[in-house]
């Protein structure tokens, strides 16, 4: 993996290991896996909105590496909670560090995220980072009232 630091390597591992908001999700048909073929991750993500207009559930099934598991693992906490428009915001944001077109320190207020900045420095693993962030905004994107979605299939064009 190359030279991370410390924390990077804390945070991601602790997320790997033990998921945050990975919930059984095989209800959700095949044909709506999010997948990166070219490292072989492949999730489903469950994004449910509450009653007062806050996404209440966040949940991803599936499988991948460390950088995917645990960046699907941290969004999921950053989401909860979060109004459409506050999680929109942050995708963007997150999607735009990845892409090297907004510093790292965009992601300080947000916590343990900002240790995905740190991927830029492997661009074969941006897909791996962006997979989960993808879904979310194509979930968010084509929602229309209050059904649970699971964002179209594909994600990674
Ligand atoms: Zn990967």
């Amino acid at each position: 993996m190359g030279e991370l630091d410390s924390l990077y390597m804390e945070v991601i591992l602790d997320h790997y290991k033990f998921p945050r908001n990975r919930a059984d999700l095989s209800h959700i048909a095949d044909e709506y896996l999010h997948e990166n073929p070219s490292c072989g991750d492949s999730f489903k993500l469950e994004l449910v909105m509450g009653e007062d207009g806050k996404i209440e559930r966040l949940c991803f099934d599936g499988h991948g590496c460390a950088i995917s598991t645990a960046s699907a693992s941290l969004m999921s906490e950053r989401l909860i909670g979060k109004t459409p428009e506050q999680a929109r915001r942050l995708i963007e944001v997150f999607l735009r560090v990845l892409r090297g077109e907004e510093s790292p320190e965009s992601l300080e207020e947000w916590g343990d995220l900002k240790v995905l900045g740190g991927v830029t420095q492997f661009p074969l693993r941006v897909k791996c980072a962006t997979l989960a962030w993808h879904a979310a905004r194509k979930s968010l994107k084509s929602r229309a009232g209050d059904m649970p979605d699971y964002g179209t299939a594909k994600s990674m064009g």
